[in-house]
C-alpha cells in the first residue's frame, strides 16, 4: 500500500502518520522529520534546509526530491509506504510519479486532511514533540499525562522553532500557492481521498484505516 497525506501544516498528518504506520506495518516517511534530524546533526543537508525550514518557507524541490528518491529505495519501502509532508509542489508530484514508475509501483491513495484555516494557528501553536521518539501532542487537544513528558517513552517534549505565530502565517501561505494545487493535480488522476480532519483525532484514524482497508480486501 502506497500512500501520501497532504494536508495544510497542523491538519493531524504526523498525528495521523503515527497510528496508521502501527496498524498497516509500513514506514513512516517525513521530509520535515528529516530536515529536522540533518539540521540536529548540522550535515551539509541540515544547514541548508535551516534556512527555509526557520523562515517557513519550502526547501528547493532538488533537494527535497533527492531525499526521497533515496529513502523509498530502501529495503522497508518494499510492501509499502506512507509519504507525510511529500510532495508539496507540482514539481515535487510530477518527480514522485517517476520514482514510483521506475519500481514498477504506483500511488493508491492520496489522502487529504481537510482542515480549515481557522483551526491551524491553535493546533501549531499548541503542538508538542517527544525529544526523543518524535511523538506528537497538542497542550490541549492532545494532552500528555504529565505536562511536558511523553505518555510512550517518558522523554521531554518541547516546542518546534517553526510553530510560532508568525512563521505559521509564511507556512500557511506556502500551502495555498504551492501545495494546495496539488489536490486539483491528485483528482485528475482519480487518486484524492478526502476526509474531515476536524473530527476527533481517534475518529479520523478510524476513517482512514477504512479507507486503506477498503482498497485492499
Ligand atoms: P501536521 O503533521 O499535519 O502538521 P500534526 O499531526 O503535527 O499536523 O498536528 C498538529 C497539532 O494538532 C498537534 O499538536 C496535534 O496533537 C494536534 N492535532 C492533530 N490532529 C488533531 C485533531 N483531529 N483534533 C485536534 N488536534 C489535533
Ligand atoms: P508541517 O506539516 O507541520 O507544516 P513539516 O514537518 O512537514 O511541517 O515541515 C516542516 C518544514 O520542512 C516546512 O516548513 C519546510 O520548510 C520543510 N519541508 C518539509 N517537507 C517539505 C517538502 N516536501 N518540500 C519542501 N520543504 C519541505
Ligand atoms: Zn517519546
Amino acid at each position: 500500500m502506497n500512500i501520501v497525506f497532504m494536508g495544510p501544516p497542523g491538519a493531524g498528518k504526523g498525528t495521523q502518520a503515527e497510528a496508521i504506520v502501527e496498524q498497516f506495518g509500513i514506514p513512516h516517511i517525513s521530509t520535515g522529520d528529516a530536515f529536522r534530524l540533518a539540521m540536529k546533526q548540522g550535515t551539509e543537508l541540515g544547514k541548508l534546509a535551516k534556512q527555509y525550514v526557520d523562515s517557513g518557507k519550502l526547501v528547493p524541490d532538488e533537494v527535497t526530491i533527492g531525499i526521497v528518491r533515496d529513502r523509498l529505495q530502501q529495503d522497508d519501502c518494499a510492501d509499502g509506504f506512507l509519504l507525510d509532508g511529500f510532495p508539496r509542489t507540482i514539481s515535487q508530484a510530477e518527480a514522485l510519479d517517476e520514482i514510483v514508475r521506475d519500481m514498477n509501483r504506483k500511488i493508491d491513495h492520496v489522502i487529504n486532511l481537510a482542515v480549515d484555516r481557522s483551526l491551524l494557528l491553535a493546533r501549531l501553536t499548541g503542538r508538542r514533540i517527544c525529544k526523543s521518539c518524535g511523538a506528537t501532542y497538542h497542550v490541549l487537544f492532545n494532552a500528555p499525562k504529565q505536562e511536558g513528558l511523553c505518555d510512550k517513552c517518558g522523554g521531554e517534549l518541547y516546542q518546534r522553532s517553526d510553530d510560532t505565530e508568525e512563521k505559521v502565517g509564511t507556512r500557511l501561505d506556502e500551502y495555498i500557492s504551492k501545495t494546495a494545487p496539488l489536490l486539483d493535480y491528485y483528482s485528475t488522476q482519480g487518486l484524492l481521498r478526502q476526509i474531515n480532519g476536524e473530527q476527533d483525532i481517534a475518529d479520523v484514524t478510524k476513517e482512514i484505516a477504512m479507507l486503506i482497508r477498503g482498497q485492499q480486501q
